[in-house]
């Protein structure tokens, strides 16, 4: 009898949402059905959060360039390359948020 009771005691829970298994089998399989979709839902939002983290720094740097293209102490040269750069950066942020 105390044998058994003990054996009861023995569960595995499951990470996510805390149901118990019996067996480590039971609960690996429970979390394959359940849960793998939301872990990798979960990865995927990662990446839209570093993704707009990338952007706004990409904006950032866009408007310290366009503060030292009115620079005093520029050529008109470089000015001209300054404002380039620039212009390829906006060009490829406006790709990359017309294709997110
Ligand atoms: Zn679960």
């Amino acid at each position: 009898m105390e044998e058994k009771q003990q054996e009861v005691k023995k569960e595995y829970k499951c990470k996510y949402c805390g149901e118990a298994f019996g067996k480590p089998l039971l609960l690996a399989h429970h979390v394959r059905a359940k849960h793998k979709r939301a872990k990798k839902r979960e990865k995927k939002g990662l990446s839209v959060e570093k993704m707009s983290e990338q952007i706004n720094k990409t904006i950032e740097a866009i408007g310290i360039l366009k503060g030292l293209q009115v620079s005093p102490h520029l050529s008109d040269e470089e000015k001209k390359v300054l404002g380039e750069v620039s212009k390829r950066i906006e060009e490829l942020l406006a790709f990359i948020q017309k294709s997110k």
